[in-house]
């Protein structure tokens, strides 16, 4: 190795993003539909998400980029590499939000990308590979279902049409709203290659603060099982029916509540299970519920201890009918199998932690992301950093401007890594 080309790898190592820019452009961003609670509601394909798509392609072309829209919305942020051909390495993540979102969930991980480039700009690096950021169309699935709608596309788990065809509760369709914003985009159908994908993200959960750590290693991400369960018993009067004639709906939706929370316990540390929502039929004090519709999402870092859920999730809806003399019908109606993350890229992202002296921990994303479906099409990693008492999809949503530059340090070794740096 000559002294030139040790040297440049020294710069490269000593590398580090602008925290306070970072911060400044997640401040800015925060504007634009924030709301009086100090959150935001920028909800997907509307203007206000509109204005902020607007706010990241000035951002990204005075930052040297071209920016490419694809046909469901997405956005693509290019630096040229050296090798222009070279399938590009991608990081990303989204900048829609919940109705009481916060400022960080998704908008972290597309402004720490955009710091990742301006970063490189300042010291003059160029990557062999190219660096894309991708802003990745209604990933919460608030306005419009399915959630991760963008990058679903993207990877083909839907079709195009699928997608712009949804509509939201005043019936505009996905397709509608991307017009009207003026991003529904002609870059090619067949998505390009990626080499490898990263998404940085607040945590979303308590694990990392809890530990007293600010990188997160994350291992891959829960499978998911969502059902719609509807419990059918008998209304009747709540005097004249005596206690042991009874088909109580509710009471019999009491013991499944109580069942999902036993199945997640009993596969502990990453069993989840939650019963988010009851609608009770007739609702009315002085009638014997008759119907209960409610939900049930379970979750599981193993495909097969996943499967061993549903089916003690089954049994027990069917010992519970014929035991209470109701029906119980179970409907699964979404399955993403658990997502493990590629290891050399997951190891990369543990020595670039240790590299920058930074306290890491692994950890499993037990939320959905849009690098979850990026893992099907490519090398996947992601970088969690800590959020305030783990509390997110929230107003009060908050994270520490060390953690959010030390995440985005971070990437930006992972992604010089895998883009490789010009000599
Ligand atoms: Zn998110």
């Amino acid at each position: 190795m000559n002294t030139s080309l040790e040297s440049r790898h020294e710069t490269t190592r000593a590398l580090r993003v602008n925290g306070g820019r970072l911060w400044d452009s997640l401040m800015e961003l925060a504007r634009i539909g924030a709301t009086p609670k100090g959150g935001v509601c920028r909800l997907a394909l509307t203007e206000l998400d509109g204005q902020a798509r607007d706010r990241f392609v000035s951002w990204a072309e005075a930052a040297g980029c071209t920016v490419r829209i694809d046909a469901i919305g997405n956005l693509f942020a290019r630096r040229a590499g050296r090798n222009d051909a070279l399938p590009a390495i991608v990081t990303g993540s989204h900048i829609d939000t919940q109705p009481t979102g916060g400022k960080f969930d998704g908008n972290y991980g597309v402004l720490a990308g955009l710091e990742v480039l301006r970063s490189l700009n300042d010291a003059g690096v160029e990557t062999e590979a190219p660096l894309e950021v991708a802003v990745w169309t209604n990933e919460e699935g608030s306005r419009f279902v399915p959630v991760m709608m963008g990058s679903g596309v993207f990877v083909g788990a839907f079709t195009l049409e699928h997608a712009l065809a949804q509509r939201d509760a005043q019936g505009v369709s996905v397709g509608e709203a991307l017009t009207r914003i003026g991003y529904a985009g002609s870059a090619p159908d067949a998505a390009p290659p990626v080499g490898a994908y990263f998404e940085a993200h607040i945590e979303q959960g308590p694990v990392l603060e809890a530990n007293d750590c600010v990188i997160g290693v994350v291992q891959g991400a829960l499978g998911q099982r969502w059902y719609d369960v509807v419990v059918q018993g008998m209304e009747a009067h709540a005097g004249p029916t005596p206690m042991a004639l009874r088909r109580d709906a509710l009471l019999a939706a009491s013991a499944l509540v109580e069942a999902v929370n036993r199945i997640a316990l009993e596969r502990a540390p990453h069993g989840r299970g939650t019963v988010g929502s009851l609608e009770v039929h007739p609702n009315s004090r002085n009638v014997i519920p008759g119907r209960v519709r409610m939900t049930v999402d379970l979750r599981a870092a193993d495909d097969d201890v996943l499967a061993s859920m549903d089916a003690a999730l089954r049994s027990f809806c069917a010992q519970l009918a014929q035991e209470r003399q109701l029906t119980v019908q179970v409907d699964q109606v979404v399955y993403f199998p658990p997502q493990p993350f590629t290891p050399a890229l997951v190891e990369g992202v543990r020595e670039g932690a240790a590299a920058l002296g930074l306290t890491a921990m692994d950890v499993v994303s037990g939320a959905g992301h849009d690098a979850v479906y990026l893992a099907r099409v490519a090398p996947t990693a992601m970088v969690f950093v800590p959020c305030a008492g783990g509390i997110s999809h929230n107003e009060i949503e908050d994270a520490r401007p060390e953690h959010l530059e030390a995440g985005c340090n971070v990437l930006l070794h992972a992604m010089l890594r895998s883009a490789g740096v010009a000599s």
